[in-house]
């Protein structure tokens, strides 16, 4: 109630004014509505596109232009006088309805936009096995994950249950060793009958899919590593692979440079400072977090911040965001 009172009498574009900095780079995922009777696991990262669009109307009437990648980097290479801030839209991981439903919003509102896609998920050497999980949980009210030689097993009656079940059950497969998790992964996939790998490629664009996008104008393909991993204390020549080699594929795929990148998870968690070295010795204009505020002047080009905007936000917390207040904040306390 508060926030909104202070959003009416437009007190973040007072704070913005001081802390607003030069512009945003804005975090997003999948546009889509859910389909009705579907329990879906993460329902955060499926934004409606009537929402993108109050989204872009928003950053609008803000006065936000809506700029590419490309004219962001120029922006904050070339003393630009800044005098109207910039906003990027981002989409991370490279869904299917990226190109079913957010292209024909680009193209209508003309609105540039960067797609970060992690390769492996296209090409089918990832497997987003998350979609599995869910719909395991969709199918029954069961769920078993046979790890090593421990077997835990889930009752999923109520939903709250379900979530429960879905989170505990991605969290142990996200932090197991590689060996463990591909055996989990593949005992799954035979106790309940199902094609995790057909399953994620059906979330996911097509090379063909990347390549029609990559030729629009209004496009940008950028990097997300093959296989979304946390880059966090791996070895540098394991994250160059990752960084470098799904730069390299989509730039086979697209037949264009790519020359911007995103870190997977892109919080502290997954991204520590050998990380980013790696990723600025392949190279690119950006490289981008999934964590922070706006755009500031003098930030680094291999770590700028994002701000995330998903299912589960509104057009306030977005403005509280575009203020740049929480960030200002926290470099106080420090
Ligand atoms: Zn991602």
């Amino acid at each position: 109630m508060l926030r909104k009172t202070a959003i009416g009498l437009g007190i973040d574009r007072l704070i913005r004014s001081r802390f607003g900095g030069v512009g945003a780079m804005i975090m997003m995922h999948r546009v889509r509505t859910p389909e009705p009777n579907r329990w879906e696991g993460n329902p955060g990262l499926s934004l409606a596109p009537t929402a993108l669009e109050s989204m872009i109307h928003l950053l609008r009437s803000e006065g936000y232009e809506l700029v590419s990648l490309d004219e962001a980097h120029r922006r904050l290479t070339d003393h630009s006088d800044h005098k109207t801030r910039f906003a990027c839209l981002t989409f991370d991981d490279g869904y299917r309805d990226n190109y079913d439903a957010l292209f024909p919003i680009l193209k209508q509102q003309n609105a540039p936009a960067a797609i970060y896609v992690a390769t492996g998920f296209i090409d089918g050497d990832a497997t987003a096995w998350w979609y599995g999980v869910e719909e395991i949980l969709n199918r029954d009210d069961e769920l078993v994950l046979e790890m090593d030689a421990s077997e835990q097993s889930f009752t999923v009656a109520t939903l709250e249950q379900r979530q429960q079940a879905y989170d505990t059950v991605c969290s142990t497969l996200r932090n197991a060793d590689k060996k463990s998790h591909l055996e989990a992964i593949a005992r799954m996939e035979r106790r309940y009958d199902l094609d995790m790998k057909a399953l994620s490629q059906e979330a996911f664009l097509t090379p063909s899919m990347v390549r029609e996008l990559a030729e629009h104008p209004l496009v940008t393909i950028a990097g997300h590593t093959i296989t979304h991993p946390s880059l966090r204390g791996m070895k540098r020549e394991e994250a160059h692979r990752e960084i470098a080699g799904g730069r390299q594929r989509l730039q086979e795929m697209t037949e264009q440079p790519v020359d911007h990148f995103a870190f997977p998870y892109g919080d502290e968690e997954a991204v520590d400072a050998g990380a980013i070295e790696v990723a600025r010795s392949v190279g690119f204009k950006t490289t981008t977090m999934a964590v922070g505020g706006p755009i500031q002047r003098n930030n680094d080009l291999a770590a700028l911040p994002r701000i995330a905007f998903d299912a589960e936000d509104d057009l306030i917390d977005l403005r509280v965001r575009l203020s740049g207040l929480g960030p200002a904040l926290r470099r106080l306390r420090r």
